[in-house]
């Protein structure tokens, strides 16, 4: 089955993105981690397709933790979208130039983050399925 990850240090936050998993029947497993620093050494024995980044993390930010991901040969092409509650001007283009994917933005719309993951996990499914 396919992993995402969620990288949130607000208790209640991650109760909101596992309410959507569990409630919307969503086919992948949920792995949740409270900080950058625990997502960067764990990515690698979770393998996620898509990480979901909190930007507004206690230790290293999310797009700091981005931009190691992005660098690192290992873990640059998992698909990172940050969840940002920062949503003004800017910040997209914050998050992309740190290597994230997509944003996301806080408070989360439960119903758009579901067919946002929804939408790429059959693409994900679709590109895997290709021969090669
Ligand atoms: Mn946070």
């Amino acid at each position: 089955m396919t992993h995402i990850l969620l990288v949130e240090d607000n208790d209640l936050n991650q109760a909101v993105i596992e309410d959507i998993f569990e409630f919307d029947e969503i086919p992948a497993e949920l792995t949740c981690l409270g900080s950058g620093e625990e997502a960067l050494e764990q990515v690698e024995s979770i393998a996620p397709s898509l990480i979901l980044m909190d930007v507004t993390l206690p230790g290293i930010s999310g797009l700091e933790t981005t931009r190691k991901l992005k660098e690192n040969p290992a873990t640059r092409d998992i698909v990172v979208w940050a969840i940002t509650a920062h949503a003004m001007k800017g910040d997209g283009q914050k998050a992309a130039e740190a290597g994230c994917d997509q944003y996301v933005t806080k408070p989360v719309n439960i119903k758009d983050l579901a067919d946002r993951i929804r939408t790429f996990l059959n693409e994900h499914q679709s590109l895997r399925s290709e021969p090669c």
